[in-house]
Order: structure tokens, then C-alpha cells, then sequence
């Protein structure tokens, strides 16, 4: 099935679909974007990513460029001509085409571009063996927490990570804290088995996988603590782990080369893997 791309009202041939020169999105990286699991033809969370897409949209005062209501038709017709069932559903929506002025348009109308890809399971390797990460210092700005299209640090990180060999880049503030990975949530297990992760703020997306997953731990007897934590503590954690829209929960066995632990997945990421995985099922209804 060829593929299809939604761009401002059309459902074109994503090999041919385009948005002008003066888009702002390609300009000024004025726009934001979501993506949204798609599990057995389904979306995953979607109202958790339509929320967090409204939040974006209203912190850079663009306006929405639908109804809600209308936007899930064009996402669910964007999923059907696809024919996806496992992967992820893409949308960015941008200030407009407007002549190139670093002030916002007086007219211009949102740009809003959907596409859908099909993702191939998550290899087997990465959850036998985890993944290494990286870390570097977190070079961006201070609104981490809009998911904004511009992405050069997370782009320059990512690329840092696999010219290293490993699969993600954590970023770590001035403080020594890790904010997050380039395009994950980062997450510690204590020696003596609390679960970890940065509370939300400026300086990290508030990812949908890691809020589902924080929901989901509520509702067991695991010990949950959102607080920063440092390199120093991750380096001598029981476990790590990432999570993500796309790969939901990865374990993490490297930080810098060095070993976590035993450096083996441990018994925590693999079962919330599994508590998360079981709820992106449950939601796409073939449990
Ligand atoms: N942090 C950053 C910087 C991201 O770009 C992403 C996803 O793109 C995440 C965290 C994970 O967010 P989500 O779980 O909503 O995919």
C-alpha cells in the first residue's frame, strides 16, 4: 500500500506531499508536533496526546488548527488509507506560510501536516541485552517541556549516541542531574527498589509513556518517587530503563560503556515493560 500524507485539507502521495518555502515550521522551527502509538490499527493514549498537543499549541499562542473532534477523523482516515496496524501516527502542527519576519503573521493559517508509518517490533537484542546509553550535557532551552519541532540538540545528542554505539544520549543539567534522553524519559530502580524519574518542569517533556506508566504503578504496591536523581546515582543504580511512545520501555544496561549493575536487564524493566505493553492492549481492544 502506497503511502499517504494529510497536508492542510488533502490526502496526498507522501513521496509528493509538500508545504511551501515559507512554511514557519521550516523557517523558524515555529511549530509543534505528536506521535502517537499505534497498536492493532488503534490509537494508543490519544486523548493524553491531543492534551498534550493543545498545551503545546496554546504556550506558542498558535492556533489550533481544528476541533479536537474534527482532528480525530483526520488521524483515524490518516491511519485507515495507511493500512498501518503497528507504528506510529505523526502530526506537526506549524504557524503557517507567512513572508519570512521574525514577528508572529497578522494572517496566517496554521499548517497541519499528518503522516503514519508502520514500526517493526522492538529487535529482540534490545530487550535481552538492554541499551547503552550516553550522556552529555543538556544544551537546550529552557521550555523543554513544549514539544516543539525545533530539535537540533536532541538531533545532534542522537547522533553523538549511535556514532558511540549506543541507542540514546542522556541529558544532564548543571547540576549533575539527568533531564532525559534526546527522544525518551529517563528512569532509575534504587538498590532498594524505588522507581525514579524526574518530575515534570521545564526541563523535560512530559512524556505520555511515562505518565501512562506512572498511572499504571500507582495502581501496584512498587515504590514510586518523582525526583531528579544524578549521573552518580544512575551510575549505581539497580536498574535503568527509557520509555517512549515509539519503543514503550527499553531497558538501559550502559551508561557511558560502564555496566549498570550486572549489566542484564533487570526483573523491574521487564515487568513494567509488560504492565505497559498489557495497557496498550487493553486499549486497542484485543484484551
Ligand atoms: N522526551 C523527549 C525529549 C521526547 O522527544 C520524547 C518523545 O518524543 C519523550 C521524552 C517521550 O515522550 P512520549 O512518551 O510522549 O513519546
Amino acid at each position: 500500500m502506497s503511502r499517504i500524507a494529510y497536508v492542510n485539507g488533502r490526502y496526498l502521495p507522501h513521496r509528493t506531499a509538500a508545504v511551501h518555502i515559507e512554511d514557519r515550521g521550516y523557517q523558524f522551527a515555529d511549530g509543534v508536533y505528536e506521535v502517537v502509538p499505534v497498536q492493532r490499527g488503534r490509537l494508543i493514549d490519544e486523548d493524553l496526546h491531543l492534551d498534550r498537543l493543545e498545551f503545546s499549541l496554546g504556550e506558542l499562542e498558535i492556533a489550533p488548527p481544528m476541533e479536537r473532534r474534527a482532528l480525530q477523523l483526520v488521524l483515524r482516515e490518516v491511519l485507515r488509507r495507511n493500512g498501518v496496524a503497528r507504528g506510529i501516527l505523526y502530526l506537526q502542527v506549524t504557524r503557517g506560510v507567512a513572508p519570512r519576519d521574525h514577528k508572529f503573521p497578522l494572517v496566517a493559517r496554521p499548517s497541519l501536516v499528518i503522516t503514519a508509518k508502520r514500526l517493526k517490533p522492538v529487535p529482540a537484542k534490545y530487550l535481552e541485552e538492554g541499551v547503552g546509553v550516553i550522556t552529555l550535557p543538556d544544551l537546550r532551552w529552557k521550555r523543554c517541556d513544549i514539544k516543539t519541532i525545533a530539535l537540533l540538540p536532541n538531533v545532534l545528542g542522537k547522533q553523538r549516541a549511535v556514532e558511540e554505539g549506543a541507542y540514546e544520549a542522556w541529558q544532564i543539567d548543571p547540576e549533575g542531574m539527568v533531564t532525559e534522553g534526546t527522544s525518551t524519559n529517563a528512569w532509575i530502580v534504587t538498590k532498594d527498589r524505588k522507581i525514579v524519574t524526574r518530575p515534570l518542569g521545564h526541563e523535560i517533556l512530559p512524556g505520555v509513556t511515562r505518565r501512562a506508566l506512572l498511572d499504571l504503578l500507582r495502581t501496584t504496591d512498587l515504590t514510586l518517587e518523582e525526583r531528579s536523581f544524578a549521573l552518580s546515582e544512575a551510575m549505581e543504580a539497580a536498574e535503568a530503563f527509557l520509555t517512549s511512545s515509539s519503543v514503550f520501555l527499553l531497558p538501559i544496561t550502559r551508561i557511558d560503556g560502564e555496566p549498570i549493575a550486572s549489566g542484564r536487564p533487570g526483573d523491574f524493566a521487564k515487568r513494567l515493560r509488560q504492565l505497559y505493553v498489557d495497557h496498550a492492549e487493553r486499549q486497542a481492544g484485543s484484551v
